[in-house]
């Protein structure tokens, strides 16, 4: 019989951060731990995962190949006519908003730093990465925290739409949250040095058992943890 499962509209922040916790080595013992590669040039980060808004990352790398082979450089892209650009990396949708994006992006990082180079990144924590660059459309919260997380190797958990349906499932956040606050909260509740690790496992869980639509409970190795599945019985 599952115990009784925290509110998390309720609990404390040491319930849920003893929780999410759990969940963490559950995930590291089924799944294995991971380690960090390696920092990357940020740049390419940043524009890849401008790209992905909305659509498949298969579908947002095939773009970005194709904007790299047809341009060759930052400049050019910046430079290139914006129905061309857009036309470019169209297999990615919403072509004409992520070449306004793209473009406003590198424009911003050749005025401001005096080329297209986002090395700036790698000296910023969260907090400063976003007042520097979350005035830029399509480059915010989720962007951030990717680049950040998944290039930099920093400390930072991000929430995009498998991890906020797997943080709400599993009642760390109110099912209400939005993905911003989901983010907020989970900046409180992650294990130190754990974002990576904990970001990865839920992706691959979201994407192998606790699907958008139907979850594999039955199948699910969480189930001690999960709220939905406590208060859905799985169904
Ligand atoms: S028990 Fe069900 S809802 Fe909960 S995490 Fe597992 S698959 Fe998802």
């Amino acid at each position: 019989m599952s115990k009784a499962m925290p509110d998390p509209a309720k609990a404390s922040k040491k319930t849920l951060r003893e929780k999410v916790g759990r969940v963490v080595e559950m995930c590291e013992r089924e799944r294995g731990p991971l380690h960090f590669p390696g920092e990357r040039d940020p740049l390419p980060g940043l524009v890849q995962t401008l790209l992905t808004h909305n659509t498949t990352d298969p579908n947002a790398f095939a773009a970005y190949d194709r904007m790299l082979e047809k341009y060759g450089s930052w400049e050019a892209i910046h430079q290139a006519p914006k129905e061309e650009l857009a036309a470019t990396v169209r297999i990615a949708g919403l072509q004409n908003q992520k070449a306004d994006r793209i473009q406003a992006l590198l424009g911003f990082l050749k005025k401001t730093y005096g080329e297209y180079n986002a090395d700036a990144l790698k000296g910023m924590e969260f907090d400063e990465a976003l007042a520097t660059f979350g005035h830029l459309h399509g480059v915010k919260h989720k962007t951030l925290a990717v680049v950040l997380c998944f290039d930099l190797g920093k400390d930072v958990f991000a929430v995009d739409t498998h991890v906020h349906r797997l943080c709400k499932r599993l009642g760390f956040v109110p099912e209400k949250f939005d993905p911003v606050k989901t983010f907020t909260a989970m900046r409180e509740l992650v294990p130190e040095g754990m974002s990576h690790q904990l970001h990865i496992h839920l992706i691959r869980h979201g994407r192998e058992i606790c699907h958008s639509r139907k979850p594999d409970c039955e199948a699910c190795s969480l189930q001690s943890e999960c709220r939905y599945y406590q208060l859905s019985g799985g169904k």
